[in-house]
């Protein structure tokens, strides 16, 4: 059987590891613990460049969290290049946020646009060599995940006609939930998504676990413990580890938005200081 090479594949061919990050409900901290990813990973040595792509096309906050609010995607002859956070270009951004005129506007497109607005994302950003993509999607299993992995790997929708892809890292995703039982039984159904669709999870994270006290870091249980790890348990996905609810985050990811740190190498420091871990 040939392979499939298509525009996505070909553009795409020049990165590592794609990393989808997923949650089943909104509000949880899917978007900042893609934004610490993304810091972490560049963190783990100089050399290393992390593309972040934004698919949640009715409400991106990667330009936001980033402190990037106010700049513009420009056309090259090879592409869309990203928006730079840094300026050895090792964190490029690509969202709707950047092409939208007014920051304000909505968004209000059927599937066939949504669809065509990721397509053009995956097959038109010059992202250059990444050793990650790491990509913020809406909450819930939408149209754009749907898309997002069509494109990324046309094997993910079962269909025993389709050719394999030529697109060789498989995508891998992180699940991030809050540990309330809501917020994990929507993940539930957000684990039973990547498994219809054969998509690897690397694991789970537990966010807003516990309060991180402002004065001394200890972590008080705010709501009930261990359900995030029982449910990882169960369910046999790896458990990443719990990030507490820390002000210190909130505080830092404004400064941030508000221009008073940039996005460099003391961001990465100093995000990564409240950044996904084990206990
Ligand atoms: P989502 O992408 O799931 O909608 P966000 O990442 O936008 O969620 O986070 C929602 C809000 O919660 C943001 O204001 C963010 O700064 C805050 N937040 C996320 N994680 C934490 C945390 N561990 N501690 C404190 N605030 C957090």
């Amino acid at each position: 059987m040939s392979t499939l090479e298509t525009p996505v594949s070909r553009r795409l061919s020049s990165v590592k590891n794609v990393i989808v990050v997923i949650s089943g409900k909104g509000g949880v901290g899917k978007s900042s613990s893609t934004v610490q990813l993304a810091l972490s990973l560049l963190a783990t040595s100089p050399n290393v460049r992390v593309g972040l792509l934004d698919i949640d096309l009715t409400g991106p906050s990667l330009p936001r969290m980033l402190g990037l609010d106010s700049r513009a995607v420009h056309q090259s002859s090879s592409g869309w290049v990203p928006v730079y956070a840094d300026q050895e270009r090792r964190l490029g951004c690509m969202s709707i946020g950047f092409l939208l005129q007014d920051r304000g506007d909505s968004v209000v497109w059927r599937g066939p646009k949504k669809d065509g607005m990721i397509r053009q994302f995956l097959a038109e950003v010059r992202w250059g060599d990444l050793d990650y993509l790491v990509i913020d999607t809406p909450p819930g299993t939408s149209d754009e995940h749907i898309s997002l992995l069509t494109h990324l790997h046309p094997l993910f929708l079962p269909s025993p006609s389709r050719p394999p892809s030529h697109f060789s890292p498989t995508p891998t995703s992180i699940l991030i939930s809050t540990p309330q039982a809501t917020a994990l039984n929507d993940t539930l159904k957000s684990l039973s998504f990547t498994r219809k669709l054969n998509l690897p999870v690397l694991g789970f994270v537990e966010n807003m676990s516990g309060y991180a006290c402002p004065c001394c870091g200890e972590i008080s249980e705010v709501f009930s413990k261990g359900g995030g790890e029982k449910m990882a348990r169960e369910e046999k996905v790896g458990y990443l580890g719990r990030v507490p609810i820390d002000t210190k985050l909130v505080e830092l990811l404004d400064e941030v938005v508000k221009g008073n740190i940039p996005v460099g190498d003391d961001v990465e420091t100093r995000v990564g200081q409240v950044s996904i871990g084990n206990e």
